[in-house]
């Protein structure tokens, strides 16, 4: 086992990640390379009285710790069972390994917008990905989850267990997943890409796509981006000092520029990138940034996206606003609206959309972005129905994520779990 303390050499590299905008100081870092490793880091923290976090990425990171930290990256372990079309992944590696080592066998993963976000963090956070209105959460396609909990025990965690329903979907407080089990889709390749537009168009863009996504078959999976973009060299030309709206597409359908046609009508784009993709491409649709950076940010799901609504996003969030934040309205429904055959932790499958905020922070300002968050939100607090929890990035107290995220009943079931499985709080990180 290998533990880094404050001071020694690594261990600053070791707690950096995507995130920068969480200052950590853990009383010690285990650089996990196998179970056996997480076994020990268990053991000696709850010998020790230390809490114990977990890090893979840090995309997710939301709070710092003064116990133990567990870091994952190092096990990047994936197979892929072409027969059974599993995978089986270990705790640090990234979606990006994953699609790869599964497209060889024309096999794609529930993952993401972003390659680069770890896959055990995203699945036990209910994994919202690009094909989810085809296939729903990625933590219903789980088949089986290995767990160190709190009393030190490595254990095998499959359908039917209670841990095997609260990791998936309750994410925190159970325990540290070593290794991880799940379906694979045959999904070669997909019609995919985005159209931007500029911030004349924006208003118009977004009532057009409205429109456009309420009808949308199940296999098209949609969101629309408004986006300022720094007036910098490295920014593409088109986009550069713009605040543009950027409607996303994964397409599992037929005729795809039959389909994407309306949009394609409602302003000149300033960038088309739709095309047939190999789903090994996918991580392109939305091309967000792999460079570490600070960020906050919430979000609301919703049962309905209004006249009154699409305003007030235009105005706290639009081209006119003082400082926009990059916001992500998602259509939900579709799978996403049915019951999956082996439920993990439940969440609104009535909601409709689900609106995102995130603003790049540096340490200062986060008290003003989260007041520029609140009055966004609180103008769609008549039609919310709750949160996502991979979206909220350091926002809110855990125990108002928990009351707005879970439903009372499966909120109820997952503190009865907790108090059986690690009432001494060890794993107290969110
Ligand atoms: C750029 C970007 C794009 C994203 N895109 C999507 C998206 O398309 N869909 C979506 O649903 N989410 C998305 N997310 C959210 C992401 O799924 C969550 O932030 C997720 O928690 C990140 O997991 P991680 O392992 O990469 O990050 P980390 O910060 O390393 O981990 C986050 C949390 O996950 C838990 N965790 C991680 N590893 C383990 C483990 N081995 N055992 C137990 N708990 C663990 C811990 O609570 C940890 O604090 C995105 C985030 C970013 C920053």
């Amino acid at each position: 086992m290998n533990l880094l303390r404050p001071g020694q050499a690594g261990y600053a590299d070791e707690i950096t990640g995507f995130q920068t905008a969480v200052a950590t100081a853990p009383a010690a870092v285990v650089a996990a390379e196998s179970a056996e490793d997480v076994v020990a880091a268990v053991r000696y923290a709850a010998g020790h009285g230390l809490s114990v976090a977990v890090q893979a990425t840090g995309h997710g990171l939301t709070a710092g710790t003064d116990g133990v930290l567990i870091s994952t990256r190092r096990m990047t372990g994936v197979e892929i069972d072409p027969g059974t079309r599993t995978a089986r992944v270990e705790a640090g590696a990234r979606w990006e390994a994953v699609i790869e080592a599964a497209g060889e066998h024309g096999l794609a993963p529930l993952s993401g917008s972003s390659p680069d976000v770890g896959v055990v963090g995203y699945t036990l956070s209910g994994g919202f990905g690009l094909m989810a209105r085809r296939y729903g959460r990625a933590a219903d396609h789980v088949r089986a989850l290995d767990v160190v909990t709190a009393d030190g025990e490595l254990r095998r965690v499959e359908p039917g267990s209670d841990l095997f329903w609260a990791l998936r979907g309750g994410r925190d407080g159970f325990g540290v997943v070593t290794a991880i089990e799940f379906a694979l889709l045959p999904v070669r390749e997909l019609y995919g890409g985005s159209l931007t537009f500029d911030s004349a168009d924006v208003p118009a863009v977004l009532r057009v796509w409205r429109t456009w996504s309420a009808a949308a078959p199940d296999t098209l999976t949609t969101s629309v981006a408004m986006i300022q973009y720094p007036d910098l060299p490295m920014v593409p030309a088109p986009v550069r000092g713009r605040h543009v709206a950027q409607v996303r597409i994964a397409y599992l359908g037929e005729n795809g520029d039959d389909v994407v046609a309306p949009l394609r009508a409602a302003a000149p784009a300033l960038a088309d990138t739709l095309r047939t993709i190999p789903f090994t491409e996918s991580g392109s649709i939305a091309a967000e940034p792999r460079q570490p950076h600070g960020y906050h940010g919430t979000n609301a799901t919703v049962s309905q996206l209004n006249d009154a609504m699409l305003d007030a996003v235009l105005e706290h969030a639009g081209p006119g606003a003082a400082a926009p934040p990059v916001l992500i309205i998602d259509r939900l429904g579709g799978a996403l609206a049915r019951n999956p055959e082996t439920p993990g932790v439940g969440w609104d499958s009535s909601a409709e959309y689900v609106v995102r905020a995130l603003s790049v922070v540096d340490g200062d300002g986060v008290a003003d972005v989260r007041r520029a968050h609140a009055k966004l939100f609180d103008a769609l607090a008549p039609w919310t129905t709750g949160r996502l929890l991979p979206f909220v990035y350091g926002e809110h107290a855990p125990e108002e994520v928990a009351e707005s995220v879970f439903p009372a009943a499966d909120l109820r079931r997952l503190r009865e779990l907790k108090r059986r499985y690690d009432a001494g709080n060890v794993f107290r990180a969110g």
